[in-house]
């Protein structure tokens, strides 16, 4: 959360920021500002609002000239969305933006406050361009590794300081930045997207590691102030990866991505056969001496998590516990010997994720992560690393990053069952064949055709308020992906019920019209779930079912009314389902928030990588 940016070259870098800033935009649009050294010193533009805001405002004002600057986007955690909470934020000769939480915010302010210096801004960042400032004799260095000895919490800072008009700071704790290499030009940003069209060159900062930055050079120090040298990555992402190539919205295009994104994560993995699935990247992983494994994620990498326990469990007969990150890090853990961390992250920054990997570690338990962001924390600190190759996500709303994390947990439920000779090889290899189908299944079923009936279908569900997702088994959990997806983006109300549950009480809520998507493709429990279905008909509910196509035709044919509306998704195997099922409910979610008018790549309140508590 919070998209931070910085330029030091030749040209003119309010340009550069505001470019960079709208390539950072997913991670929070309640406020953008810009900070650039001018003629008579730094000067700061900044309001409440999009980048689009931040545009109107600069084009009224002028463009700022320098060829020095930061620039922020952000999500707003302490203080409300307002101008004055906007980042940059100036103290006497220091301005900086920031990325993160100070938790000891209230007794610094107090005590900065006590010295007589005054708060313009309800944010806990002014706590750090104070502190830093009542610590600036002369040296930037010595005032910001002082600095940070004060803040508990977590920090990506760009500083700026009055008198170095050619030097830009960067320094972190916890929260992401990387510093890009240019020639006679350098960068900073919170993610390779902001700095991509310019240079794919970057170092990773580690915790408390400063890095000043001219024109000419990046010097590195450490958290001991003493000079390091680090490794340069190297991006591989396509530029146009992170444009709209013509969709009206990232979501849809990303959403269009996925044979491509699928490919890339399946298909090279699995073409040197089951026995070597993972070789590569795991090599340190004895799956046989795993006992249990907890999946610890959030939000939808934590749906595609319980997408993968039912696979694990019924391919590789291993028991898999899925938690949420953030209980999980607070948890009474009772590890024991045998057990396995798999940790879930699109962005591999995801904070309290990341906290739970820690924690794995510290308690000696070998850590898996599944990430798509190279380089990214968890993908550093966890034992192994399996990557999605989904490209970069832009959209708030994750739909190629969650299929493809489910596509590796369906690989690695394969390995682990192969390992453990739980299931035949021959039967792992027609497995293998049914998942390298899923790029081209995803392809068939983005035709056009279908896509523009998933979107008529949501077009006539626009106007409804609250919804059910009920299904048993796998079923359940996509139940779960499928009500995110809609709440987010559309603002529907949605609660996704395990089927059998619904009488429990949440029964009562139905009545006349009220809508419920009945997901039933589990040849297991199907029958189950049509019986469920039909208690809502019966007292009255508006039902979408969705359904494998020869069952949606069968159904359509009877007399009897089982649904008023169908998702027929293709016969295929029941392996990959999970996968085929989630894609026409990520498209209804899609054109449902469209017809309702939402801002589908940004919804309110909402933002991606979530690098704060
Ligand atoms: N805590 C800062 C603010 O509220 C930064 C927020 C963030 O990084 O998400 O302005």
């Amino acid at each position: 959360m919070c998209g931070i940016v910085g330029y030091i070259g030749n040209k003119n870098s309010a340009e550069i920021l505001v470019e960079g800033l709208k390539k950072l935009e997913y991670r929070g649009y309640d406020s953008a500002g810009i900070a650039v050294f001018e003629k008579d010193g730094i000067n700061l533009v900044k309001t409440k609002g999009r980048m689009k805001d931040l545009e109107d405002k600069l084009a009224e004002r002028g463009i700022p000239q320098g060829v020095c600057g930061i620039g922020h986007t952000r999500w707003a955690t302490h203080g409300a969305p307002s101008d004055i909470n906007s980042h940059p934020h100036r103290s006497g000769r220091v301005t900086i933006v920031h990325n993160g939480i100070i938790e000891n915010y209230a007794e610094l302010r107090e005590e900065l406050e006590a010295q007589g210096r005054v708060f313009l801004s309800q944010t806990d960042t002014e706590c750090v361009s104070h502190t830093i400032d009542s610590m600036y004799n002369g040296d930037p260095i010595d005032a910001i590794y002082n600095a940070i000895k004060k803040f508990r919490g977590s920090y990506a800072l760009a500083v700026l300081f009055d008198d170095h008009p050619e030097t830009l700071y960067a320094i972190r704790h916890e929260s992401p930045l990387i510093v890009g290499i240019g020639e006679g030009e350098n960068f900073i940003a919170s993610d390779i997207p902001a700095i991509l069209s310019r240079t794919n060159k970057y170092y990773l900062l580690e915790s408390n590691e400063l890095a000043i930055i001219t024109a000419g050079g990046i010097e590195l120090l450490g958290a001991d102030r003493a000079p390091i040298e680090k490794d340069v990555f190297v991006a591989n992402w396509d530029v146009s990866a992170a444009e709209k190539g013509g969709y009206p919205h990232f979501m849809i295009k990303e959403i269009h991505e996925q044979p491509r994104a699928l490919r890339d994560t399946i298909c090279p993995r699995l073409s040197e056969g089951i026995d070597k699935l993972f070789d590569d990247e795991a090599q340190n992983l004895d799956f046989n001496t795993i006992k249990r494994i907890y999946i610890v994620a959030c939000g939808s990498a934590m749906h595609a998590g319980m997408i993968g326990r039912h696979a694990i469990e019924k391919l590789a007969r291993v028991p898999v516990q899925v938690e949420v990150a953030s209980e999980f890090r607070y948890d009474t853990l009772l590890f024991q010997p045998g057990d396995a961390v798999l940790l879930i992250s699109q962005s591999g920054e995801t904070a309290d994720t990341l906290a739970a990997l820690r924690i794995a570690k510290a308690n000696g338990v070998p850590t898996i992560a599944i990430v798509n962001v190279v380089g990214s924390s968890i993908a550093r600190e966890a034992d192994m690393v399996l990557y999605t190759w989904a490209g970069p996500e832009i959209a708030v709303a994750t739909t190629k990053a969650y299929t493809c994390q489910v596509s590796i947990l369906l690989m690695l439920a394969m390995r682990m069952a192969y390992e453990r000779g739980t299931a035949e090889k021959a039967e792992l290899e027609r497995l293998a064949a049914e998942l390298n189908k899923v790029p081209e299944i995803f392809e068939s079923m983005l035709s056009s055709d279908k896509e523009e009936e998933y979107k008529a279908l949501a077009e006539s569900y626009k106007d409804c308020e609250d919804l059910f997702f009920i299904g048993r088994g796998y079923d359940s959990s996509l139940c779960w992906e499928a009500s995110i997806k809609l709440k987010e983006v559309s603002y529907i109300h949605s609660e996704a019920y395990a089927a059998g549950e619904l009488k429990h009480g949440t029964i009562s809520l139905i009545d006349e019209g009220y809508p419920v998507v009945g997901i039933a493709t589990s040849d297991a429990h199907y029958e189950k779930t049509i019986s469920n279905v039909e208690e809502v008909l019966a007292r009255g509910a508006r039902v979408i079912l969705l359904c494998n196509e020869d069952v949606a035709e069968r159904l359509k044919a009877s007399t009897k009314k089982v649904a008023d509306d169908f998702i027929a998704i293709p016969l295929v195997d029941e392996f990959i389902r999970p996968l085929a099922a989630i894609l026409p409910l990520q498209i209804f979610s899609y054109y449902a928030a469209c017809a309702r008018g939402c801002d589908v790549d940004k919804p309110k309140n909402l933002a991606k990588s979530v690098t704060v508590e």
